[in-house]
């Protein structure tokens, strides 16, 4: 069977993490989160993490080249995987040109964008929620976590357009029970 590539898709919030988990499980996919590698890099303490860290605790992007070269070694080693979820990235067009073109030198591509659909108030209530329990830095002021859904809204929500061209958007409701969605979601693969 050919591999299956994923990106899902949607702004801070939206429960790309959350979904992920059932949709590795059920599909037996990698996952990929550029958001989880600068958080293991900043842990370490890496000269890559030093340079993230101030960007993402002021809710802005990390570089394209940053984020496009963590990719590129996982997909060069993970060479295995039944084929993967890539969960907050591509954020912008350089980065999902990146990944069309990684992809296209392994003989893959990517077959589906599944875009959760979240209002904006009811994502500010569940980063800041989430906050309390996270330890994430970016998740403890509103000034930051709106920051975040401008950064999505300006640099991250055109890619839809990106894929909606390629034939590949899938726009799923985000709102309701964490079941519910994870039920979209696999219908809108299963399809
Ligand atoms: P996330 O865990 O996906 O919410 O990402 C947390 C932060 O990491 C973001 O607010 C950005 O600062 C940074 N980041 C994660 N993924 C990317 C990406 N693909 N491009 C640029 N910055 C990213």
């Amino acid at each position: 069977m050919s591999k299956m590539n994923i990106v899902l898709f949607g702004p801070p919030g939206a429960g790309k993490g959350t979904q992920s988990k059932f949709l590795i499980e059920r599909y037996g996919l990698a996952h990929l989160s550029t958001g989880d590698l600068l958080r293991a890099e900043i842990q370490a303490e890496t000269p890559l993490g030093k340079q993230a860290q101030e960007l993402m605790s002021a809710g802005e992007l990390v570089p394209d080249e940053v984020v496009v070269g963590m990719i590129r070694n996982r997909l060069t080693t993970d060479t295995d995987a039944k084929g993967f979820i890539f969960d907050g990235f591509p954020r912008t067009k350089a980065q999902a040109e990146a990944l069309d073109n990684m992809l296209g030198k392994l003989g893959s591509a990517i077959n589906l964008m599944l875009s959760l659909e979240v209002e904006e108030e009811e994502l500010v209530k569940r980063l800041l929620g989430r906050g309390t329990t996270s330890g994430r830095p970016d998740d403890q002021s509103e000034q930051v976590v709106r920051r975040r859904i401008k950064e999505y809204e300006a640099k991250t929500a055109p890619l839809k357009d990106y894929y909606a061209a390629q034939g590949k958007l899938r726009p799923i409701k985000g709102m309701g029970t964490i079941a519910e969605i994870t039920g979209r979601l696999a219908a809108a693969i299963d399809a």
